[in-house]
């Protein structure tokens, strides 16, 4: 199955970390992108942060300054979820919750053309819940980026029971143009990534709250001397501690409470606090 053309629009809808890392990434492979957010200022600080970045990878010998420019110009900031009428494929990345993300893909079913892919980058909530209440659910997809989009090579693209083969097999291939290295996936809790990942975290905590170590020796044993690239205190602070918990909540909720999946105490007074990790200043550690 081929790749969306080049030049066909996409709409990413949520511009926050992950929706301006993957207009980012679709916006320098060619591909026209529409971002929308139910805050505008967010749409205006993910455009302004993406031209930075660009300037950044020209300077460093990594884009060249046309394709910088072209790759700018390819992104727009949309005031109104009916603008993105003529996308190809729309990648949602708003809030990690199954009504706000199914109200979404209703209204958009309203805005789209039939033959419109509608991808749900859902870090861990069902792809068949999403779509079921779709009039076509056979056209929605998981598109699963990881954090920081740009650099994370893998995409899992993910089937719910209902997803047509056709459209996962050409977002796939839509994501290879991208750049990246996608898996084909079946709508599991937490798919892949997410279901292996949370041990690592759950006995991060766990060893954090018996007082083993602080969250800085754990990250640098798990760092230097296993051979992570990152820590489970630091990833977690990268990620969000919002998401992560949330994330938690849905994989141990999905599994009808299996204890190995508890989320944890110590992790939602983090999100009680607003200490959600580097994108609120301060999470296992301080940041600005
Ligand atoms: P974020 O909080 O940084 O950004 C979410 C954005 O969506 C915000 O700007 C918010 O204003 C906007 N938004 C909320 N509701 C909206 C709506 N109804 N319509 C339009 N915009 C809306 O969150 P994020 O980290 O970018 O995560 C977004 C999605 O990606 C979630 O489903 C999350 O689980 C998933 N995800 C996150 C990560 C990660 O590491 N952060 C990794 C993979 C997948």
């Amino acid at each position: 199955m081929a790749a969306l053309e080049q030049g066909s629009i996409v709409a990413v809808i949520g511009s926050g970390a992950m929706g301006a890392g993957i207009a980012q990434v679709a916006a320098a492979a060619g591909y026209p992108v529409k971002l929308f957010d139910t805050r505008p200022e967010a749409v205006e600080k993910a455009i302004a942060d993406i031209g930075k970045v660009y300037t950044t990878l020209v300077e460093k010998g990594r884009m060249s300054g046309e394709a910088a420019i072209a790759a700018r110009a390819r992104l727009h900031s949309v005031a109104t979820l009916k603008e993105v009428d003529d996308a190809a494929l729309v990648v949602e990345a708003i809030v990690e919750n199954l009504d706000v993300k199914r109200m979404l893909f209703a209204d958009l079913e309203n805005v789209v053309g039939d033959d419109c892919i509608l991808a749900t980058n859902t870090s861990s909530i069902s792809v068949t819940a999403i779509a079921a209440q779709l009039r076509r659910p056979q056209r929605l997809v998981g598109m699963h980026f990881f954090n920081p989009v740009p650099l994370m090579a893998l995409v899992e693209v993910i089937s719910g029971l209902a997803t047509d083969p056709a459209v996962a097999a050409t977002v796939y291939a839509t994501a290879t143009a991208w750049g990246k290295n996608p898996v084909h996936a079946k709508s599991t809790p937490g798919f892949i990534v997410n279901r292996v990942a949370r041990p690592f975290y759950a006995e991060g905590l766990r060893l954090l709250q018996e007082q083993a170590a602080d969250a800085a020796t754990l990250d640098a044993v798990m760092r230097d001397c296993g051979g992570f690239r990152m820590g489970p205190f630091e990833l977690m602070d990268l990620i969000g501690h919002d998401v992560n918990f949330s994330v938690t909540q849905s994989v141990f909720n999905a599994y009808f409470g299996d204890p190995r999946f508890t989320p944890s105490v110590l992790q939602q007074e983090m999100v009680n606090a607003g200490f959600f990790g580097r994108k609120s200043g301060r999470g296992f550690y301080h940041y600005g």
